[in-house]
């Protein structure tokens, strides 16, 4: 169930451009496990990036069949590399891209030095973009995406998990209403752009990555739990603005709280 719970642990947060309280996040994830976590740049701004390389990847991982894994290499156009490069260089969020999450994740990790790419540094990086992964013959969009690193699709938050049935009533019965009208409409049951919630449910997304990297199931079916596996809006907010963990998820913490503080002293 667990591996190498035995090195020290360190966890480095990279922010978006969105309105999210990163510091808030960083403290709640050390104060929470015990690991210390250090608030970063952007992805792109700590580290030394070919922003040309990696535009080419992020081209390569678009999707542009929801039903095909094999299309995403061949759009590498010189157009749609040059709009990958100046996203990269703007940081800006990137509107209306399904990206392919394990080609973006391998994409970013050839920039982490050597160094720091063992599994006891743990790497959350946010990007304002959305991610999807290939299972039931289709992509998905995701929130999260465990990896080395992890990323957290600040878009998915807002996009992935479903909206309540009236919502996509409402949509299909008028599909000219504008989707900031109807998300402000359904505001309670679903978060929105620069919803205040975000910090919340980050908060959640955070630590399901950080079980697992340290070789636990990073999702719980507790339904009130910070690690429940959400896939309706309303269930997200719910978990997440509750704040609670589960009895199982709270030992867990413990064991990896416990083996930091060991770490520690041998130190
Ligand atoms: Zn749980």
């Amino acid at each position: 169930m667990q591996r190498n719970l035995s090195r020290r642990n360190k966890i480095y947060i990279y922010p978006s451009a969105w309105k999210i309280e990163y510091g808030e996040i960083a403290s709640f994830l050390s104060e929470l496990t015990g690991i210390p976590v250090e608030l970063r740049n952007s992805f792109f701004d700590t580290f030394v990036i070919d922003s040309e390389k990696l535009a080419v990847d992020f081209a390569a991982a678009r999707i542009f069949d929801i039903f095909s894994t094999s299309c995403a290499a061949v759009h590498e156009s010189y157009a749609i590399t040059a709009i990958e490069k100046e996203f990269i260089t703007e940081g800006k969020p990137v509107y209306g891209v399904l990206y392919d999450a394990g080609r973006v994740a391998a994409a970013l990790r050839k920039w982490i030095p050597k160094q720091e790419r063992r599994l006891e540094t743990q790497h959350i990086v946010f990007l304002d973009r959305l991610i999807a992964t290939y299972d039931a013959e289709r992509y998905h969009a995701r929130m999260l995406y465990c990896s080395f690193p992890s990323l957290i699709s600040t878009l998915g938050m807002i996009q992935a998990p479903a909206r309540p049935k009236e919502f996509y009533i409402l949509r299909n019965s008028n599909p000219n209403i504008p989707e900031e009208v109807l998300l402000e409409q359904f505001k309670e049951k679903v978060l929105t752009y620069d919803d205040p919630r975000l910090t919340e449910v980050a908060k959640g997304l955070t630590l399901q990555t950080v079980l697992w990297t340290n070789g636990f199931e990073p999702f719980c079916k507790n339904r009130s739990c910070r690690l429940y596996n959400a896939h309706w809006q309303e269930e997200l907010i719910t978990s997440q603005m509750q704040g609670k963990i589960c009895g199982k998820h709270q030992k867990i913490i413990r064991i990896i709280k416990d083996n930091q503080n060991i770490t520690n002293k041998k130190q």
